[in-house]
């Protein structure tokens, strides 16, 4: 017969919330990138959106990506999905906005580095000689000032689609960002993933007023914090490919 001095503890396994348990069985997603789409399928033409912007803040907090149609660059920051329209103007997304591509995570930063006086290619660099690539996904966040970000975005695309660099060639408009403050979102993927993923750093900026951002192609930090989230595991919401 069961002790009634046992009964509390077993309820209280049973209300798992309230009885201060540490384990969270959705842990491991929090060490996940989510990728929505792959390169290549981006790379080909398929911009159609294939999940509405409230599923993909299923699957992390911090991300990049774009939208159905290339309608916008996509930064996920802090919880908050941002549209970059082309002409530079960022604006929350609506949650049934939905997503051609992008890569999401919970980030939750490993390493953190004080940063002053970097251009992008001593960031690249330095990054590279204090986290050599082991094969693991790593998403990145850089916030402070800037000296300049070069940004671009691009137009809405309309079908049938042509090619990723047709769409770049045909319509990238790029501007520069000077002396403004503001966050780099984004991941640099292992070089073993082959063409799965964007290889090595991809990084969208938006500005600390969530005016302004865009895909990253050039910056310059004044001073800032990069911070590192290692994640092992790449998680792919594979595209259904209409031909
Ligand atoms: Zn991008």
């Amino acid at each position: 017969m069961m002790s009634r001095a046992l009964l509390p503890l077993l309820l209280c396994a049973a209300l798992s919330a309230g009885c201060g348990r540490t384990v969270d069985p959705h842990a491991a997603w929090r060490e996940t990138v989510t990728q929505v789409s792959t390169l290549p399928a981006l790379a080909g033409g398929h911009f159609d959106g294939m999940l509405a912007v409230s599923n993909l803040l299923a699957h992390g907090d911090h991300g990049l990506g774009t939208f159905d149609g290339l309608d916008g660059e996509l930064v996920l920051h802090s919880g908050v999905v941002y549209r970059v329209d082309v002409a530079g103007a960022a604006h929350p997304a609506a949650p049934d906005d939905r997503v051609a591509f992008a890569q999401v995570t919970w980030f939750e930063p490993d390493e953190l580095y004080s940063v002053m006086a970097m251009n992008q290619r001593l960031f690249r660099s330095t990054l590279d000689w204090k986290q050599p690539d082991i094969g693991r996904a790593q998403a990145i966040r850089v916030f402070g000032r800037f000296n300049f970000v070069k940004v671009r975005s691009v137009p809405k695309q309309t079908p049938p689609y042509g090619t990723l660099d047709e769409a770049l060639k045909s319509g990238e408009q790029v501007r520069m960002l000077k002396n403004i403050n503001g966050t780099l979102v984004g991941f640099r993927m292992p070089g073993a993933l082959g063409g799965v993923a964007p290889p090595s750093f991809h990084l969208h900026f938006i500005s600390a007023d969530a005016s302004t951002g865009g895909h990253v192609l050039d910056f310059e930090i004044s001073a800032g914090q990069i911070e590192i989230d290692d994640t092992p595991v790449l998680h792919i919401l594979l595209p259904t490919l209409v031909r």
